[in-house]
């Protein structure tokens, strides 16, 4: 990742999609240290109480002007643990952009081949997941964590890229953003079960670590191994390799004890 220090609110870019600069914004936001003591740890764009609404939408607002849109593109997603994908079509613009109730319901993934929609993922140890196609001109974003993860929503998405808009899994891009590393991602037996029955091998998923008496679970390997089955090119991932937990001092991380929550958006200009 690359990340940008020289605005007002610093964020990090995918390496692999920062060549398309011309045709796509995106963005990975995060804790954000530049603003002043009493606000440096809530640059969350999370509508989930844990600070006043308006300080949320200021955010969200002060975001989107400086990546050069307006708020009312923005749509987000309810993001329940499924690996349910929702095709945003130019009537969904703005929803979840400014309250809850309008978030698009039991969805963690979005994609669209619409100009000037910018769908947004949120995150605070799961995994944001940014796809671009730009033979066909597709977007996609998607919300995963261990159960995600486990239903192996990338490749959904992918499916939905292709049925829906002819996307080849060759051509599409993926940026796997920071999230809970295997360092600090202990899990229960009910997880390796579960991964167990997703994955078959589980031996690059789920491995011991020194720290914890549980085994830990590695996210991205396990997002790379369901986006290397759907067909995308290894040259076409990107894997952020940033632990939330580790890099608390940049991105909130649930098992760090915050409730605030990043950003990661993509939008087609
Ligand atoms: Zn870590």
């Amino acid at each position: 990742m690359i990340f940008d220090n020289s605005k007002s609110i610093p964020y990090a870019q995918f390496e692999i999609l920062k060549p398309f600069e011309g045709k796509i914004t995106h963005f990975v936001t995060t804790r954000n240290e530049s603003l002043p003591p009493s606000t440096q740890n809530f640059f969350t764009i999370g509508l989930n109480g844990i600070v006043d609404n308006d300080i949320v939408l200021r955010n969200r607002r002060l975001l989107a002007e400086q990546m050069g849109f307006k708020s009312d593109s923005y749509v987000f997603a309810s993001q329940i643990h499924s690996n349910k994908v929702a095709v945003v079509k130019n009537e969904d613009r703005g929803k979840g952009a400014f309250e809850r109730s309008s978030y698009l319901c039991d969805i963690d993934a979005m994609i669209t081949n619409i100009k000037g929609v910018c769908i947004v993922t949120q995150a605070a140890d799961c995994v944001p997941i940014l796809f671009y196609d730009p033979a066909k001109s597709v977007i996609g974003a998607a919300h995963a964590g261990w159960k995600g993860t486990v239903y192996k929503i990338p490749l959904e998405v992918v499916r939905a890229m292709s049925s829906e808009f002819g996307s080849n899994p060759k051509d599409i891009l993926v940026g796997v953003g920071p999230s809970i590393g295997s360092c600090c991602y202990e899990v229960g037996n009910e997880v390796v079960e579960l991964v167990k029955e997703a994955f078959g091998n589980i031996r690059e998923l789920i491995l011991n670590n020194n720290k914890f008496s549980k085994p830990v679970f590695d996210l991205w390997e396990a997002n790379k191994q369901s986006l290397l089955e759907c067909g995308i090119g290894e040259k076409n991932i990107e894997i952020a390799s940033l632990c939330t937990k580790c890099h608390n001092r940049f991105f909130f991380s649930a098992r760090a004890g915050d409730k605030g929550r990043f950003g990661a958006g993509i939008m087609m200009k």
